[in-house]
């Protein structure tokens, strides 16, 4: 029978293909009694199964490290071997066996359950969610202990494997890249979580969030993941599948045109130059950047070096990533952005400074952050402008609000420059310094920002989140997240044209600037700048080519006036028929 889930897209694309289900460790295991006579070969068992796991881990982390595979996931693989190394996890469900004479699974499911209780008194956020790592561990444990090797279900000639999990975490994902899954769905996960991340980056069609994907696939069920609109369809009927097929081998076909793109010229139909910048998270991300020839690198978030470690880059290792970076980019700007940690981004080392925020969004979060410590940012500081003698370096700050942070930013500016000369260290003297502009209040009350500042950059995921009043990593209220919504299209073009006023320049580095659907949009408000992750830099230069400027700056600026959302999205909708 067919029929249809639908969940939170995450990874665009289609894939059509068979169903291979991936188990979940909180399924049921049995418990039975094992014969005295029987402990010490089910003692056996299950450090064989332990073993197992350890070598599967081991061949992980030798993927990880090579070229091409998603940067985080070396270090999710590492904390997935030391939640293994765990006597909890190792060792006491042996003498559970022995004291209990129960069998291995059950024995290490009652510790599993015990660990995550633990991991859920933890009041830091960033460590409380690990115990879903010690359910994957544990789960990955049990596989082997039952024998069930993932194995990969055969399939017809045209038809890509999909995996349809409960959960999946990035180390499991990672294996998709060699046994060549088409895509995936999941029932948990939002939009932000590392799968999701991971998957894009793979450019994996994905969903999640489907709820009750894993209970309703059986194994080898034909289904489609329309990673685009968020819907799985299991089953489909012949001429549904049909549709998709087309869809599908439209998409490829358009997709390999695209490469066409990459050294033609960012101009519109009537000459306006419009640069397009990538947005990177880590050194190893510029390969991508290369392939699709982008201009530059218009943001760089660099307090992803800061995550998933147990200490903090010192003033070397950041000058090293930096300094790889603007080297690769030989001449091109390279955008580094001081360390936006806070929100939903933390890192480890840092928990002992940072305080549990009753409201981590609007609590100490970025440059508020940073100017509370001082010697943290100056750290930064001094490594951005040492390998700023290396290329075209700009240092942008995030979540500026107030004419003194911004005082109180340019002031350690110098403070690490001074510090960098009695060193006799070389640094570019004339470095642009810029602001994010995220805050509705730095949108609003622009002078400061334009008179003290470089450039501009807006960060819409950000100034979306503050001036609708969503958490952006709330999946409840997503659906309220709208980036269509008159008052952010208002901020947005009164920025952009406060900035060609001033003469300073505005680029857009939120998600808006890597939708299609919104580059006519954008244009038409001026903006001639934009920044995102590198695998749509192709898909919205080929908007740029097809643009009118003149003919869109009419129109977007009669559309401006509009404050009835529905016509409003009418007319956004026209600008691209
Ligand atoms: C933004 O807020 O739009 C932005 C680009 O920064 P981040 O997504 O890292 O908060
Ligand atoms: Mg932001």
């Amino acid at each position: 029978m067919s029929f249809t889930l639908h969940g939170l897209a995450v990874s665009s694309g289609i894939a059509i293909g068979r169903a291979h289900l991936v188990s979940h460790a909180t399924l049921e295991v049995a418990h039975y009694k094992v014969r005295e006579k029987a402990v010490p070969t089910e003692i056996e068992r299950f450090e064989t199964a332990v073993a197992t796991v350890r070598t599967e881990l081991e061949a992980l982390r030798g993927e990880a490290s090579l070229p091409g595979s998603p940067s985080e996931l070396a270090a999710f693989v590492d904390i997935h071997a030391m939640i293994l190394d765990d006597p909890l996890l190792s060792e006491l469900p042996k003498d559970l066996i022995r004291e209990r004479r129960c069998n291995a699974e059950w024995a290490l499911v009652q510790q599993m359950e015990l660990l995550v209780e633990q991991f859920e008194e933890i009041e830091d956020s960033y460590l409380r969610e690990r115990k879903h790592d010690v359910v994957q561990v544990v789960e990955r444990v049990l596989k082997a202990l039952m024998g069930k090797a993932r194995k990969v279900a055969k399939r017809g000639k045209d038809e890509d494997l999909i995996v349809v999990a409960h959960d999946l975490s990035p180390a499991d994902t990672i294996q998709f890249k060699t046994l060549k899954i088409g895509g995936f769905v999941t029932d948990l996960g939002g939009a932000t979580s590392h799968t999701a991340i991971v998957a894009r980056s793979l450019a994996i069609p994905a969903v999640v969030g489907l709820h009750h994907a894993r209970p309703l696939v059986r194994e080898d069920d034909l289904v489609i993941v329309d990673g685009t609109r968020g819907v799985l369809i299991v089953e489909p009927d012949p001429r549904v599948l049909e549709e998709y097929r087309l869809r599908k081998s439209e998409l490829e076909l358009e997709r390999s045109k695209l490469k066409r793109l990459k050294t033609a010229r960012s101009a519109t139909l009537d000459g306006e130059e419009v640069a397009l910048y990538a947005n990177i998270e880590l050194p190893q991300d510029i390969e991508q950047v290369k392939e699709v020839g982008a201009d530059g690198i218009g943001l760089f978030r660099t307090e992803f070096l800061f995550m998933n470690r147990a200490d903090l880059p010192d003033e070397n290792e950041q000058y090293e990533a930096y300094k790889a970076v603007a080297k690769a980019m030989a001449g091109r700007p390279v955008t580094i952005r001081t360390l936006d940690i806070g929100g939903d981004k933390n890192a480890g080392a840092l928990a002992g400074t940072e305080r549990q925020a009753p409201n981590p969004a609007l609590g100490l979060r970025a440059i508020r952050y940073c100017l509370a410590e001082p010697q943290i940012f100056l750290t930064q500081l001094r490594a951005i402008l040492r390998a700023s003698h290396y290329g075209k370096i700009r240092l942008l700050i995030p979540m500026l609000a107030h004419a003194s942070e911004i005082e109180q930013t340019l002031a350690m500016i110098e403070q690490a420059k001074a510090q960098l000369r009695e060193t006799r260290h070389k640094f570019d003297e004339n470095i642009k310094i810029g602001g994010m502009i995220e805050i509705p209040a730095a949108a609003l009350a622009l002078g400061p920002f334009v008179k003290r500042l470089q450039f501009l950059s807006l960060g819409t995921n950000d100034l979306i989140q503050y001036t609708l009043a969503i958490d952006r990593t709330d999946e409840a209220v997503a659906h309220l997240y709208d980036p269509l919504h008159p008052a952010i299209l208002r901020l947005i073009s009164q920025t952009i044209a406060a900035g060609a006023r001033m003469d300073v320049p505005v680029a857009v580095c939120g998600e808006m600037a890597g939708d299609p659907t919104l580059t006519r949009l954008l244009i038409g408000m001026g903006l001639r700048q934009f920044s995102m992750h590198p695998s749509l830099i192709l898909e919205v230069k080929q908007q740029v080519v097809m643009a009118d400027a003149e003919q869109l700056t009419t129109k977007v600026g009669r559309l401006l006036r509009l404050d009835e959302p529905d016509k409003l999205r009418e007319q956004v909708e026209r600008l691209n028929a």
